[in-house]
């Protein structure tokens, strides 16, 4: 009798352990399951987001108007108008958008004493931070001579995808103000932008403010709309044409 007891308790033993081995089994794949379910970390590494990334800076701002045009309107807040319509034709193309100032502010802070360079300094931070597929910064120009004209494309000498893009744009600012624009993308190698962006950069000047027509056109909301379409337009060109170059 004990002996058939002990058999009987050590064989009760056996099934218990089973049967807990085999229920943490089925609780572990549960959890595993939920995990697989609930957390984003796993779903990111898993499916990296697609969408490519753009920064739209507009230049200047606050404290710095940039250039004043001929009638007066201050360079920053044709910028910013044409910036933020870029930025609904990107993101209507799938494309996400980081603005470096979306309002009339600079990127410098209240105790800095040079405001300027604080700025420039916070700005390539903020742009370096996103680690973009490519940066677009948006400017006029302006000349000591009214008949100057046109838009311009700037990109960093060493830069073979500044180089690109910035030619991509250029061509595309061929007949936007109605004029034939003969301009070429230029190679720079001293604005502080294009020497600190680690990202394919180009400087984008719209036009002149110097310039009377030119001006007056920049002032308008269709032509804004116009200059931001091209710019909207070079910017998915170069996107869609990255897989055939190196
Ligand atoms: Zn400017």
């Amino acid at each position: 009798m004990k002996a058939n007891s002990f058999r009987a308790e050590f064989f009760m033993a056996v099934l218990m352990l089973a049967l807990v081995f085999q229920l943490s089994r089925q609780a572990a794949a549960i959890v595993a399951a939920s995990a697989a379910v609930l957390s984003p970390s796993q779903q990111t590494l898993s499916a990296p987001p697609q969408k490519p990334v753009v920064v739209l800076d507009s230049g200047h701002g606050g404290f710095d108007p940039g250039k004043i045009a001929v009638d007066g309107t201050l360079e920053k807040d044709i910028n910013l108008r044409i910036a933020r319509l870029v930025r609904q034709y990107l993101e209507a193309s799938d494309v996400e958008v980081v603005m470096t100032r979306d309002s009339d502010t600079a990127l410098s802070g209240s105790s800095d004493t040079n405001k300027k360079t604080a700025d420039m300094r916070n700005r390539c931070q903020l742009i370096n931070d996103a680690s973009p597929d490519l940066v677009v910064s948006i400017h006029q120009n302006s000349y000591h001579e009214e008949y100057v004209k046109g838009a311009q494309v700037f990109y960093y000498k060493s830069s073979e995808n500044g180089k690109r893009l910035a030619e991509i744009l250029q061509k595309r600012f061929d007949y936007v103000s109605g004029d034939e624009n003969t301009r070429a993308a230029k190679a720079n190698d001293s604005y502080y932008l294009l020497l600190h962006v680690k990202s394919p950069i180009v400087i984008v000047e719209c036009g002149f403010l110097s310039n009377r027509s030119e001006a007056a056109l920049l002032n308008t909301e269709e032509y804004q709309d116009r200059v931001a379409w091209t710019i909207h337009m070079g910017i998915m060109e170069y996107l869609n044409s990255r897989e055939t170059h190196s």
